[in-house]
């Protein structure tokens, strides 16, 4: 496609005016070779973006009419986000990011559906983005619900159970009950609580931070396009976690 080759001689993640010399320059990182904006980089340049909001100090990089001017023609963002619905976390504010900076996928608990899917395989495949990061949040409703759900499963499956023994299959079936629930919250982010229970993570918090690596291990399963990108090491994924209270993104490793 043109719209490919459009991109093949500029560092990824470059705002059409970046390098001229009356471009405003933001974090600019003369160290690293246009080849090498890559993953670090741009997660170098993410986290700056939002320890600047943490702090009350946003620079709203990226937002005036020039910058969108510039951008008509194309784009060529060097992250992608998959993140929650939640209206207090929006990618761009939180990352104090502009027009052009970050590609965004957000539903309920970011939960991966089909569409979820082709959208950031779009995102890997056509524009070239480094660098995808999950998010998940402190307080996430969508977490709150699959519990809620969850319980209410756990209940109905066992309150039937005349015995221990039955009762003990019955919790034995419950990762194929949640497999085939017809509620995908439940599916997705119910399975992550399943797991994260049975491992005794109770917490919400904890519960969480499992969901995000559970995202991130869903998504590179279902994507022979994600999968091949990490292979040739285009492309690296980074799991993260809003914390309403602060406005910091924990970083998580798995
Ligand atoms: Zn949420």
């Amino acid at each position: 496609m043109a719209e490919d080759t459009q991109y093949d001689d500029q560092p990824a993640g470059t705002h059409p005016d970046e390098a001229t010399p009356d471009g405003i320059q933001h974090d600019a990182e003369p160290d690293i070779q246009p080849e090498e904006t890559t993953a670090s980089s741009a997660l170098s340049r993410l986290l700056a973006g939002n320890r600047r909001f943490a702090e009350g100090k946003p620079e709203h990089p990226w937002q005036d009419p020039q910058t969108r001017e510039s951008l008509i023609d194309r784009q060529n963002p060097n992250v992608a986000v998959l993140s929650c619905s939640d209206s207090r976390v929006p990618p761009e504010i939180i990352f104090d990011a502009g027009l052009g900076d970050l590609f965004t996928v957000r539903t309920a608990g970011q939960v991966v559906d089909d569409a979820v899917l082709a959208s950031l395989e779009y995102a890997v495949d056509h524009l070239h983005v480094r660098l995808l990061v999950v998010l998940g949040h402190e307080g996430c409703g969508a977490v709150h619900l699959a519990m809620d759900e969850l319980n209410d499963m756990l209940d109905a499956t066992t309150g039937d159970a005349l015995d221990s023994l039955e009762a003990a299959d019955a919790i034995d079936s419950m990762e194929e009950r949640i497999a085939e629930a017809d509620s995908i919250i439940l599916r997705t982010v119910g399975f992550s609580v399943w797991q994260a229970q049975q491992a005794d993570i109770d917490a919400q918090d904890d519960i969480e931070r499992v969901h995000v690596a559970h995202t991130i291990e869903d998504l590179v399963s279902r994507s022979e396009v994600i999968q091949d990108a990490l292979a040739h090491e285009r492309l690296m994924i980074v799991g993260g976690r809003y914390q309403l209270t602060t406005g910091e993104v924990e970083v998580l490793s798995f």
